[in-house]
């Protein structure tokens, strides 16, 4: 049922080796908003964006500014179409393929990251953000009888993973396969999903739990970790090659097929925000909470530096996010992360450190597998109606 497409992850995957695939980072800058016009009326754009260079310029003063390259710059006018055709869209062709997907935000609280992530777009259509898009073109691409959709939506908030979309359900256990590597929260609620509309139902009921569990713990959604995760399983038939067999004449003999199944996995990443807690407890938060708030994102920092380092050590078991994460950099994922930033003069050094942030993901490497396996399940139903055959003509 699979379709083959010339993305460059499908090119020579088969013989198991990967195919090498760096984390793509785009920026994206928000648009002023009211508060801002009023407030930096005054001050020169501190940030500078030439997109067709995929450049983006910090001004440091009058004469001088810091110049970085991204693989993608989204400027304030950057539609959410476009911002899901570059930075989205080919994770969700691999995640078809077959090939494990990360999508992620990162930046300041109030910078864009739900907006570009979580948008349902119920007004306005041409508003809908990475999360109804993808799942728009897994469903149109899969087949019902053979393939299926799994969902499941879970946060981190202080070291625990609570279930979106059952919060009775706390403290998730996060289960590695010791055969694969893979990393999954079994005990989160998984619902499988054959239609749009039952997709942004689940959407709006994970979002009203996020909201409603940051109130009860009198806390902000910028704190949490939001992790959507879309497993992917698809049937696929290959034809044993008959013409290598030692037997010339292989004419006699119908075509064998092979059952395969790809399980691959799509994560979207809607980060809390990325700006210092105050260890002043500030908003009520004693020093022990503001540290566990900050763990799982500063532990992600030291990955990509490890990583980046080639360091033999990555401190992935460091924190429940970086363990969610561990086949999202240096592993086996194509993962796209996009970093947003504010236009404020203001904010200039929450700006710069989430500009250095995303140059520095920028160098890790991933090297992409297919998630393909035999499928024993289908095999064995084969067989049976095999032996079946062999008993009933046995008895005859
Ligand atoms: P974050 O999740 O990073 O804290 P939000 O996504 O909640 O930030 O965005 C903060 C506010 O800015 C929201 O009201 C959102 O609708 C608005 N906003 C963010 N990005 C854009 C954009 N590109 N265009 C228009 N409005 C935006
Ligand atoms: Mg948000």
């Amino acid at each position: 049922s699979t379709v083959r497409r010339s993305s460059p992850a499908s090119l020579g995957a088969r013989d198991g080796d990967g195919v090498p695939g760096r984390v793509r980072v785009a920026v994206r800058l928000r648009p002023r908003n009211a508060e801002e016009m009023v407030a930096d009326a005054d001050f020169a754009d501190f940030v500078e964006l030439q997109p067709e260079l995929k450049r983006l310029k910090l001004r440091k003063n009058n004469w001088d500014s810091d110049t970085y390259e991204f693989d993608e710059v989204l400027t304030e006018f950057a539609s959410q179409k476009r911002v899901y055709e570059v930075v989205a869209k080919p994770v969700v062709e691999s995640v078809l393929d077959g090939y494990n997907g990360t999508i992620m935000a990162y930046g300041q609280t109030g910078t864009g990251k739900t907006f570009t992530l979580g948008q349902l777009g119920e007004e306005d259509t041409s508003d809908r953000g990475i999360m109804v898009r993808s799942m728009e073109d897994i469903l149109a691409d899969i087949s019902p009888e053979t393939d299926s959709v799994t969902v499941s939506y879970v946060q981190i908030y202080m070291e625990t993973i609570q279930d979106l979309l059952n919060p009775a359900n706390d403290n998730i256990p996060i289960v590695e396969d010791p055969r694969t590597g893979d990393v999954s929260v079994p005990g989160a609620t998984l619902v499988e999903i054959r239609d749009q509309q039952s997709f942004l139902e689940l959407l709006r009921i994970g979002e009203a739990h996020r909201v409603a569990a940051n109130t009860k713990l009198n806390t902000e959604s910028s704190r949490s970790h939001a992790i959507l995760m879309v497993n992917v399983k698809r049937s696929v038939m290959e034809n044993e090659d008959i013409a290598s067999s030692e037997n010339g004449d292989t004419s006699h003999l119908t075509k064998p097929s092979k059952p395969l199944v790809r399980k691959s996995k799509l994560v979207v990443v809607d980060l809390a925000g990325s700006e210092r807690i105050h260890k002043s407890g500030s908003e009520g938060h004693t020093l022990e909470e503001a540290k566990s708030i900050n763990l799982s994102l500063s532990a992600l920092g030291k990955c990509i530096n490890a990583l980046t380092e080639n360091n033999s050590h990555v401190p992935f078991r460091d924190s429940k996010l970086t363990r969610l994460l561990r086949d999202s950099f240096g592993g086996t994922a194509r993962t796209s992360l996009i970093v947003t930033i504010g236009p404020s003069p203001r904010h200039r050094g929450e700006t710069s450190s989430t500009i250095l942030f995303g140059q520095r993901a920028m160098k890790v490497e991933n090297m992409l597998k297919l998630k393909e396996e035999f499928d024993y399940k289908s095999l064995s139903r084969k067989l049976e109606i095999q032996v079946d055959k062999l008993i009933a003509e046995n008895e005859r």
